[in-house]
C-alpha cells in the first residue's frame, strides 16, 4: 500500500467559478515519486459534504445529502484520481504538482464532493490536500503512441490535463536537443476562451518551433472578439476533427438518422443550435489532414465522455488507431 502524504496549495488559479488550475507542494519537503508525462495520482480532502445512495420513484439511483440524526450533513474523507498537468520536468525543478480541475455537478445539481472541497481552498488557511504517494496510469506517450510518427490529441474541457503535460515536456526535451521526427498536433476545445487552460503557454510553444507541434485551439461558445480572433477556432472538439476529415457535424448525421422519425424536430433543432466548425485562420484542413496519414497516426483524447465516443467514430471511419483515458471507467475506490 502506498503512503497516504498531506501536501499544501502554493497556487491557485481560477479561470472561471467551475474550472481552476493549481499547484501543490509536498508538506513533509519530500519530493513526489517521478512520473511520465499523462499519469495521475489520488488526492483526498478531509472534509468533503457526503452524499448517499438512493433509489428514485423512478427506480433510478441517485446521490443525495448524506444528513446525521440531527439534519446536518455528514463531513468525511472523499479520494479521488487526478491527471497530473504539469510535466515532470517542472516537478523536478519546482517540487510541485499541478493540477486542472472542473467543478463537477452531478445531476441534481449538488456539487462534487472532493471538488467542493478542492474549490473551498483559501491559500494560507485551509490549503491542505492529501495524497497518495504513488503515481500512476498508462496514458502515456510511450505506452499509446509507441510507433506513430503522428500523433493527434484532442482534449476537451479538464481533458487537455495529460496533454498539457506531454506538451510543455516535449517543449522541454526539445530545448535540450532531445527530439523526434514525431508530428503532434493538439486539438483543444472549451467553451470559452477564459476556460482554455494553457493557451498562451501552449502558443508559445508552438511558435518557438522547438519540435513539430500544430496548437487548434476552438471554443464552442465564441463571443464576437472570439470569432475576430485570428489564432481561435470554433465548434467543439469532436466537430472540429469531422471539419479536418470531410464529415458532417454530429448533429447533422444524427438528424439525417432521425429522418421519418419522432426525434426530427429535436435533431433538426440541435443542428441550427451547433457552432459551426472552423479552424484558427493559419491552418487548413488538408494541411491537418496531411499530418495524420492514417496509417503513421494515433488518435489520443481525454475529457467530455461523448465527445470521446464520437472521437473514437471518426478515427474508425478514417481508419485511425484510437486511444483515450477514460475518467470515468477507472474511478477509484471512493472514501
Ligand atoms: C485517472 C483519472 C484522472 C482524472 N483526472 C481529472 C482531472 O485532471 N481533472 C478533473 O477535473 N477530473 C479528473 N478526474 C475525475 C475525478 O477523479 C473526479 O471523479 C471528479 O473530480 C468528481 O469528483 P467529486 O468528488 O467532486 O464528485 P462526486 O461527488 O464523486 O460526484 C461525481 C459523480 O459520482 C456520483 N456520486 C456522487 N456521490 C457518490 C457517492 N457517495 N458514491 C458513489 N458515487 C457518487 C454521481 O453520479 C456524481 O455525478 C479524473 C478521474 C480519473 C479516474
Amino acid at each position: 500500500m502506498a503512503e497516504r502524504k498531506t501536501g499544501s496549495v502554493v497556487h491557485w488559479q481560477q479561470l472561471s467559478p467551475v474550472l481552476s488550475i493549481f499547484r501543490l507542494m509536498p508538506e513533509d519537503g519530500s519530493p513526489f515519486p517521478d512520473y511520465k508525462a499523462g499519469q495521475y495520482i489520488a488526492l483526498r480532502r478531509e472534509d468533503c459534504r457526503l452524499t448517499k445512495r438512493v433509489i428514485g420513484e423512478d427506480g433510478k439511483p441517485r446521490y443525495v445529502p448524506d444528513l446525521d440524526e440531527a439534519r446536518n450533513r455528514k463531513v468525511g474523507p472523499v479520494t479521488h484520481s487526478y491527471s497530473i498537468s504539469s510535466a515532470p520536468f517542472e516537478t523536478a525543478r519546482e517540487r510541485y504538482l499541478e493540477f486542472y480541475v472542473v467543478l463537477e455537478e452531478g445531476e441534481s445539481g449538488e456539487p462534487g464532493r472532493l471538488t467542493e472541497s478542492l474549490f473551498r481552498i483559501h491559500r494560507g488557511e485551509d490549503d491542505r490536500v492529501g495524497y497518495v504517494n504513488r503515481i500512476a496510469g498508462d496514458f502515456t506517450l510511450d505506452k499509446r503512441a509507441a510507433g506513430a510518427k503522428s500523433v493527434v490529441m484532442v482534449g476537451t474541457g479538464t481533458g487537455l490535463a495529460p496533454f498539457a503535460g506531454m506538451a510543455k515536456q516535449l517543449d522541454h526535451e526539445a530545448r535540450e536537443g532531445r527530439r523526434d521526427d514525431t508530428r503532434y498536433t493538439l486539438f483543444h476545445a472549451n467553451r470559452t476562451r477564459a476556460e482554455l487552460a494553457y493557451h498562451e503557454e501552449l502558443v508559445a510553444i508552438e511558435a518557438a518551433g522547438r519540435f513539430d507541434f500544430v496548437y487548434v485551439p476552438s471554443v464552442s461558445r465564441p463571443g464576437a472578439q472570439d470569432r475576430e480572433d485570428p489564432r481561435l477556432g470554433t465548434g467543439r472538439g469532436n466537430n472540429l476533427l469531422r471539419h479536418v476529415f470531410g464529415m458532417p457535424l454530429k448533429e447533422e448525421e444524427e438528424a439525417r438518422r432521425a429522418e421519418g422519425g419522432p426525434d426530427v424536430a429535436r435533431m433538426a433543432a440541435a443542428v441550427e443550435k451547433a457552432v459551426k466548425p472552423a479552424l484558427p485562420r493559419h491552418l487548413t484542413p488538408e494541411g491537418l489532414r496531411a499530418r495524420c496519414v492514417p496509417e503513421e497516426s494515433v488518435i489520443l483524447t481525454c475529457g467530455n465522455p461523448s465527445s470521446m465516443a464520437d472521437i473514437k467514430f471518426i478515427a474508425e471511419a478514417n481508419h485511425i488507431r484510437y486511444e483515450k483515458e477514460d475518467w470515468k471507467l477507472v474511478l477509484p475506490a471512493r472514501s
